[in-house]
């Protein structure tokens, strides 16, 4: 059976606008048809729902570039062994993910679409299956991880040290989904703040969202020797290869966490470039991590550390809104840029970095849905 992208770009761009009703069918009939199966998620399943729909975007819209697709499978394939997902499971998947676009895509579906969906989800499966397939006697499913330390640093924020019981390999820039012993198996991804490190400790900036389960736990009732569970390290706002250039990075809230760890691997790696660092909060309580910041500028001169305030009129330091200060500050077109926090921010920053004469292959982005 041949792949067929364009048929399936073209079905997905009817099911696309309705991404809740098709989520919602999708893990009714899922469960209906193999009940066994419902008990791997959590009892709410509403993140569910929204993960599915963006897992599914990102596949479907890279579906025609086989490199990224395979890395970001492989690492998904590996993530679900940590829900006990095993090879047979993948076709009950399948099935309840076909007769969803075969329903919501019903306007125009064919046998021709029909066959490309299966074509498709057969090769994506089967990526899975493998990536999981080779992990099994290398790397744990989950690891347990204590909690080391537990500092708050502001009334919602936490910065959390975890210790893994096994070395948890990861590269600066990604995540790891957590769960926590008071949610089990609700897991909510969040950034490594630091660079590997010899004892594999490894840090989090945690925001607690109103009425959120896993990082309200997170910030407000853990502490020093309790054990959360950790997925593999996912994500893929790694460090550039080109390191001869200067490097802008843009933080949004704990989208410092990610650019931070990549930061410190620059200044590691013995490259010297000059690091440009734009922090930004609301209002100047909200810059949880100043200090720390501080500290490694003191250790490496080329690093200069801007915090940006949006939203407190007295404050005398650079006003603004990221995207605006990033666009209004100098020229960034030679740098390779890395940019975290929310999407708004995020996509705004990448489009006047763009605009500014930054080509998109230099411009490394990843957002941090749970920051207001
Ligand atoms: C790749 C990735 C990396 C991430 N990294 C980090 C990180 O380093 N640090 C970090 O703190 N978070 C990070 N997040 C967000 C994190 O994964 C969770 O989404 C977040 O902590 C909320 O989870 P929760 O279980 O506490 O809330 P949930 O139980 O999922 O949500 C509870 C309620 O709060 C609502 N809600 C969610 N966000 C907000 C908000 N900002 N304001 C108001 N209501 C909200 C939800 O819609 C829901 O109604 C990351 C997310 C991704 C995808």
């Amino acid at each position: 059976m041949l792949l067929n992208p364009r048929l399936v770009k073209e079905s997905f761009a009817f099911i696309e606008p309705a991404a809740v009703p098709a989520a919602t069918y999708f893990y009714g009939r899922l469960f209906a048809e193999s009940p066994h199966l419902r008990g791997m998620f959590p009892p709410a399943m509403d993140v569910q729902r929204d993960r599915l729909f963006s897992a599914l975007t990102r596949i479907v819209w890279s579906v025609d570039s086989p490199a990224t697709l395979a890395s970001y499978l492989g690492q998904l394939g590996r993530d679900h062994r940590k829900y006990g997902v095993l090879a047979e499971h993948y076709s009950a998947v399948g099935n309840a993910l076909i007769a969803t676009a075969r329903r919501f895509a019903a306007e125009i579906w064919s046998t021709e679409m029909e066959a490309a969906w299966v074509a498709a989800y057969r090769a994506a499966a089967d990526l899975m299956i493998e990536a999981a397939r080779s992990d099994e006697g290398v790397a744990p499913a989950w690891w347990p991880a204590e909690v080391i330390d537990h500092e708050c640093r502001t009334a919602d924020i936490a910065v959390i040290t975890l210790r893994p019981a096994q070395p948890l390999p990861y590269q600066p820039g990604q995540y790891v989904n957590v769960q926590t012993a008071r949610w089990p198996r609700v897991w909510r991804a969040f950034s490594i703040a630091n660079a590997p490190r010899a004892d594999g400790t490894m840090r989090l900036h945690v925001r607690a969202v109103p009425g959120g389960w896993v990082s309200g736990t997170l910030v407000r009732h853990t502490r020093a020797g309790d054990t959360v569970t950790l997925g593999p390290a996912m994500g893929g706002m790694t460090p550039s290869h080109d390191t001869g250039r200067d490097i802008l990075a843009v933080a949004g809230g704990t989208g410092l966490a990610p650019l931070k760890a990549i930061v410190e691997h620059v200044i590691r790696s013995g490259h010297r470039p000059a690091i440009h660092l734009l922090y930004g909060a609301r209002r100047t309580g909200e810059l949880y991590d100043l200090p720390d910041l501080d500290r490694m500028r003191a250790g490496y001169p080329s690093l200069r550390v801007l915090p940006v305030i949006s939203d407190q009129p007295g404050y005398d330091g650079v006003r603004g809104r990221l995207p605006d200060v990033v666009g209004r500050f100098r020229s960034w077109r030679e740098h390779v840029a890395y940019v975290c926090g929310p999407s708004a921010m995020v996509n705004e920053t990448v489009r006047r970095l763009q605009q500014g004469g930054m080509p998109l292959t230099r411009i490394h982005r990843d957002t941090v849905p749970g920051e207001p």
